[in-house]
């Protein structure tokens, strides 16, 4: 029998929701939503889960994963409900669900967690440092450059960038096996073949990848089926330059933290600043809609939203910086700066991509995988 919680409200609201209790159930943002559809029919279902308290229908249902918060159903919600952001609030309490350390939860309810664990983190970073930095010389390269691997040798940074992938992985992956617990495991009348796992994985893969679902996600104002949106091309373009400086600093560090001073034209370098142009181009962007509250989906910011783009802000920032100091033969300035960016990366990282925001970016394209096993196994999928 389907447990109820009565107070489901309540704890929806920790999580950021508004009062969706004056929503009749007229249907119209269902009817609007370009992403909805007789599969997956949303977010009025989500709603009425919500209004009803059903959280292990909600725990097991993919759909809060298809919305990608166009605002649509919240600008034409005669209620005033803001269907939107209660999608919104319900992939943060998924996100704490999934997550079997119970952090996901603390960093999305409370702010003492939130801004303890990042202050804690960046501390950890500061006393390694104190206690293992190796010299800190004024002598320069023969380019001019300031020798950062005599203060931050790469190969102990490279070490402790390992250490930190394989937690992140650890994190990240046994909480999206969690979410295929609840959302394919749980429908026990629905058996998977073998063979579909393989096959749907291009799902997986693509959307991960493109995140396309964005691009069609606004088109109930252009009438096309896929839009070129601002949006999308910002989130895509700020997406893969995360993903570059990421496999930057985790697979390729001796190559990219290197003392020589390259030409501007040497691969080292434009991916260096395509990353770093994508994501100051796609922060000071959503800094700005956030601030101007410009879109539907930027008019309510949970304080998780802030500290991820504050966060990815500081590390972007200074790593340009220091980028400039060593190249400008700054020795004391590139040093105290490359601190500094590690005290902003390592919170960013560790919080961001198995517990927070980020971490809606891999469960989104595992949403659509997980539908289309589900679908396909019984036959309707289009
Ligand atoms: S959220 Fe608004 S649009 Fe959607 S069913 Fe409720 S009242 Fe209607
Ligand atoms: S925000 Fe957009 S994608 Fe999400 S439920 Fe509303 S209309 Fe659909």
């Amino acid at each position: 029998m389907a447990q109820i919680n009565p107070d489901f409200g309540k704890v929806l609201k920790e999580y950021g929701a508004l009062d969706f209790n004056a929503c009749y159930n007229c249907g119209n943002c269902t009817a609007v939503c370009s992403l909805s559809d007789e599969e997956n029919s949303f977010p009025r279902k989500m709603i009425r889960l919500s209004v009803l308290g059903l959280e292990d229908e909600l725990e097991s249902s993919v759909d809060p994963w298809l919305c990608y918060y166009c605002g649509e159903c919240s600008s034409t919600c005669p209620q005033e409900t803001d269907p939107g952001e209660l999608m919104m609030t319900l992939r943060r309490y998924l996100t704490s669900k999934y997550d079997w350390t119970g952090l996901a939860s603390k960093l999305y309810t409370s702010k003492v967690w939130e801004f303890g664990t990042i202050i804690l983190l960046a501390a950890v970073i500061l006393v390694l440092f104190i206690f293992f930095h190796g010299p800190m010389t004024t002598q320069l390269t023969a380019d001019g450059g300031v020798k950062l691997n005599t203060f931050a040798p790469w190969k102990q940074i490279e070490i402790g960038d390992w250490i930190m992938a394989a937690l992140l992985a650890f994190f990240l992956l046994s909480n999206i096996f969690n979410m295929y617990l609840k959302i394919v495991r749980s429908k026990k009348d629905i058996k998977i073949p073998f063979s579909l796992y393989f096959t749907e994985l291009w799902a997986l893969i693509l959307h991960f990848f493109t995140q396309k679902q964005f691009s069609k996600c606004d088109t109930e104002l252009t009438g096309k089926k896929y839009t070129l949106s601002t949006y999308w091309i910002i989130h895509l373009f700020l997406m893969t330059s995360y993903v570059i400086m990421l496999i930057m600093i985790m697979v390729f560090l001796p190559w990219f933290q290197t003392d020589n001073i390259y030409e501007w034209w040497h691969p080292q370098r434009l991916l260096g600043y395509y990353a770093t142009i994508g994501l100051t181009v796609g922060i000071v962007y959503f800094i700005i809609e956030r601030i101007k509250k410009t879109s539907e989906k930027s008019k309510h910011s949970h304080v998780t939203d802030w500290t991820f783009l504050v966060l990815l802000f500081l590390t972007t920032i200074s790593g340009i910086l220091v980028h400039f100091f060593r190249i400008y033969g700054l020795p004391y300035a590139t040093y105290y700066m490359y601190v500094f960016h590690l005290m902003a990366l390592f919170p960013m990282l560790m919080i961001e991509v198995p517990f927070s925001k980020w971490s809606h970016l891999a469960y989104r394209p595992f949403a659509i995988y997980f539908n289309n096993l589900l679908l396909a196994a019984v036959g309707s999928k289009k």
